[in-house]
């Protein structure tokens, strides 16, 4: 690669990345800086939930950073306002307060547990998180994930997260004790490799922390915004937490995430929570183009639909090749290999020619599938061409 035209010598090494330049993006196809064409099935990891480039967020962008980028957030603006107003309409919580990572609202939803806790619960600050879970990568959400090994990296880590397994109710009764202030959990471990949390798992922690008095903090930074194919994954067990944090798919690209809470829930005071870029306009008008067009009428029913068609694909193609089956909800889906050659099948779906395929092994035995919710079944099929011409050569 031409280091003049392209510097990534420049860049910090986080981790192995291919040597292409990402250029342009439309709906399903992303484009690097040969003209190579890629079909998107991971999408900025679960991130673009309206696929690249959507025309409504283009138009929000345009239109709000011609008005006003940022009056600070000691005051009201009108996108922050209304997106606001969008979220509480069609959720079960009362309160929104705007961050720009899915960790800065993890963060948040900790704080406001803990805040709780000092308040409400004689200082009870533990909240019981579990095995494989991942909430974000800041010191806190490191210590509150179940990755393995992360314990140990930047050592020593925040105290105060003990571990369940995740649809066990006895291993999270068992954390319980006078220090506990709340559960949290993905409904969907995302990175854990598309594990959802039972309905019965959820109604059993739902009634659990309702008897010990202690909160129920859903991180639906992955599996809200239409993902799960209803608004937020929880719906799908019929409860109502008393935290969510939202990210990725909220922003559909953008830097934008939210944590929402039941109003008396909500109670930080003036100074506890801040933040300089927290609720700029400029990325809360993007979040309201994206959450319209979520709650547009069939528009979930659709993304229900092309979910239960990549699942009925992927069933069809694991029973062929002798693999393990699927998991997942809506258009998080995870194909389960059975042995571990998920890596070598995303290094060939990239550089296949003459079109590349993206698609992520978040573990080494699976496949996770996490495409824009506007993909078309037409896509699905070509994605599902592709991915058979790659195990041809296996
Ligand atoms: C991605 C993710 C996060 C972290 O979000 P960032 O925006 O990367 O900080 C937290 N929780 C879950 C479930 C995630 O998938």
């Amino acid at each position: 690669m031409n280091f003049n035209e392209y510097p990534i010598e420049s860049l910090m090494y986080i981790t192995n990345r291919p040597e292409i330049v990402f250029t342009h993006g439309k709906g399903s196809w992303l484009y690097d800086n040969n003209g190579k064409r890629y079909l998107d099935f991971i999408q900025g990891w679960a991130v673009n939930s309206l696929g690249h480039c959507n025309d409504g967020m283009i138009e929000a962008l345009n239109t709000q950073a011609k008005l006003l980028l940022n009056p600070s957030p000691a005051f009201y603006n009108e996108p922050m306002a209304r997106l606001a107003g969008l979220l509480t309409q069609h959720s079960c919580f009362d309160k929104v307060f705007f961050a720009n990572s899915g960790a800065e609202a993890n963060e948040g939803a900790i704080k406001l547990a803990r805040k709780w806790g000092k308040k409400f619960k004689d200082g009870a600050f533990e909240i019981i998180t579990f095995d494989h879970s991942f909430h974000g990568r800041t010191l806190a959400t490191m210590s509150a994930s179940g990755k393995p090994g992360w314990d140990t990296i930047y050592a020593p880590q925040v105290p105060g997260f003990p571990k369940a397994d995740l649809n066990d109710i006895a291993s999270v009764e068992k954390l319980i004790n006078a220090k506990t202030v709340a559960v949290m959990l993905e409904p969907i471990q995302g990175e854990g490799g598309v594990i959802p949390a039972t309905r019965e798992f959820m109604q059993q922690l739902r009634a659990l922390t309702k008897k010990h008095n202690l909160l129920l903090i859903v991180d639906e930074v992955q599996s809200g915004c239409g993902r799960a194919g209803t608004l937020f994954a929880y719906e799908l067990s019929d409860i109502e937490p008393d935290i969510m944090t939202l990210g990725k798919g909220i922003g559909g690209g953008v830097p934008l995430a939210a944590l929402l809470a039941k109003a008396d829930v909500a109670v930080f005071e003036a100074g506890d929570q801040g933040g300089t870029y927290n609720g700029n306009p400029l990325m809360t008008a993007v979040g309201y183009s994206v959450i319209s067009q979520l709650t547009a009428p069939g528009f979930l029913e659709g993304v229900r639909a092309r979910g239960d068609y990549l699942r009925a694909k992927l069933l069809e193609l694991s029973e062929e090749r002798g693999f393990k089956g699927e998991r997942g909800e809506g258009l998080l889906r995870a194909l389960l290999l059975g042995k571990d050659i998920g890596n070598q099948i995303v290094e060939k779906a990239r550089d296949m020619q003459p079109d590349g395929l993206l698609l992520n092994a978040a573990r080494p035995n699976l496949l996770r599938f996490m495409p824009a919710l506007n993909v078309t079944n037409e896509e699905i099929d070509q994605m599902m061409a592709m991915l058979r011409s790659i195990l041809d050569t296996l």
